[in-house]
């Protein structure tokens, strides 16, 4: 998510920041056709921090979204392929009580689901390890939920509507159980298709790789694991304009009247793109691009940001790309290690601002030095978020301010090799503390367990 604001002093010296470069990456071919059920596996795991949200009993390995959108009502089927991680009575989805079933069926039979607290119930046992199809049809008026935090941009979390008859969505950490039922959990990533049909004119936008356009309907596709909190739907009146980004990168921008003057800074998404291939390796997905929305936010949507039309700095943007590697290819299991994202997201565009100066990354660490401690007794240590101040300043500068500690530790080259085989050894998986702090370890050579543990863990600035 975008960072929130901080001021910082303007310092005239330009650090030059010695990173290790390595080449962009080479030619890509865009990968057609459909991946095996399988890339969808995952092992979930509860959720600490929103335990209302989510089952680890149910690992979804593909969600197929046939949506209409009207401009009022919502009409979805949802054709999800499941399996058991252990022995269920019943099979338990997030999804908004907004909606009405129309029909669930699991493995062609009819079922009697209920809708109730957000929570969809499927009254049938399904075995250790057995997979089944389950398709949900439900219709009506999406509502949005509250987003646990104080940040001045929270906004309802899920599929906002506009009062133009508009859709976009902003759903971190949950969400995505107000436009179709889901396992509203980081751990469980999942494949998509998603087709949506919107009114004559109109533009369908969602996360994936775009398909082909049929009509009234527009089609995407994944073919990496997505986690639910990185999906996004957008519908509206949209111009579409299209970019090549490094090694043949294609590159989607959707913007609206009244924001059609951001295209130019959309365009630099290339030169961004290429910056942070040179640090991190590949572009981890098959297509990138922006949708520009109504959210005063932006989000780092899985192959398509969703930016709001007001964010005027390719900085935001940039934040916003770092975390296709850091958040999206490599995701935190739970919302305890969202300093996973934040601290690099936040990290790497610091990086980037510093070297278009004049400001420089002492500068910056200066002065996020001078907000830890507040930031630490408000919110918590960035390695212990309280559950309702989610994505506060504390998960942003505590854990960036950690990275360069490690950094000034081990040194230029050693870190940006850090950086770069975390997401390159890691991809399409889900990561936490623990697993970081071993392979820092192992990378350098070093135990840094004791730095990591009192940067995430200290009340007090270390
Ligand atoms: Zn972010």
């Amino acid at each position: 998510m975008r960072r929130p604001s901080i001021v910082i002093a303007v310092c005239s010296v330009l650090l030059v920041t010695g990173c290790t470069a390595v080449p962009a990456s080479p030619a890509r071919p865009v990968p057609t056709g459909r991946v095996d059920d399988s890339v969808g596996l995952s092992t979930p795991v509860a959720e600490p921090t929103y335990p209302k949200l989510g089952n680890p009993g149910i690992d979804v390995l593909r969600y197929g979204l046939d949506l209409a959108w009207d401009t009022r009502t919502l009409s979805g089927t949802a054709t999800l392929t499941v399996r058991a991680t252990r022995a269920l009575d019943s099979v338990v989805l997030d999804l908004s009580d907004a909606y009405a079933l129309v029909s669930v069926t699991l493995d062609g039979a009819p079922v009697a689901g209920t809708l109730a607290a957000d929570k969809l119930t499927v009254p049938r046992p399904l075995a250790a390890e057995q997979r089944a199809t389950l398709v949900v049809r439900y219709r009506g008026t999406p509502t949005t939920t509250p987003m646990p935090s104080h940040r001045p941009d929270a906004v309802g979390l899920g599929l906002n509507v506009t009062a133009d008859g508009s859709l976009w969505t902003m759903q971190e950490p949950y969400g995505a159980f107000t436009w179709y039922p889901v396992n509203d959990i980081p751990s469980d990533k999942a494949l998509y298709d998603i087709a949506v049909t919107v009114p004559d004119g109109w533009a369908g936008i969602a996360s994936g790789t775009p398909g082909p356009v049929e009509g009234r309907t527009f089609h995407y596709t994944t073919t990496d694991p997505v986690a639910s909190y990185l999906t996004t739907l957008a519908v509206g009146r949209y111009q579409k304009a299209i970019g090549t980004g490094p090694g043949g990168l294609p590159l989607t921008y959707w913007t609206r009247a009244e924001d059609a003057e951001r295209l130019g800074m959309l365009r630099e998404s290339p030169m961004l793109l290429d910056w942070l291939e040179r640090r991190l390796g590949p572009y981890p997905f098959p297509t990138a691009g922006v949708v520009l929305v109504e959210s005063p936010s932006g989000m780092e949507t899985q192959q398509l940001v969703t930016l709001s039309g007001k964010v005027r700095s390719p900085a935001v943007l940039l934040h916003e790309y770092a975390h296709h590697w850091f958040g999206d290819t490599v995701t935190p299991s739970t919302w305890q290690d969202v300093w996973l994202n934040e601290g690099w997201a936040t990290y790497l565009q610091r990086v980037w601002e510093a070297e278009q100066g004049p400001a420089d990354i002492s500068e910056w660490e200066r002065s996020a030095r001078a907000l830890d401690g507040g930031l630490r007794a408000e919110a918590g240590p960035p390695g212990h978020p309280k559950p309702g101040n989610f994505a506060e300043k504390n998960v942003y500068f505590c854990s960036a301010l950690m990275l360069n500690e490690i950094r000034k530790l081990v040194g230029d080259a050693e870190f940006w090799a850090l950086a770069r085989d975390w997401p390159g050894q890691h991809r399409n998986s889900v990561q936490d503390r623990a697993s970081f702090t071993a392979y820092v370890n192992q990378h350098t050579g070093r135990d840094l367990t004791a730095l990591i543990d009192r940067w995430l863990d200290s009340p007090t600035t270390p």
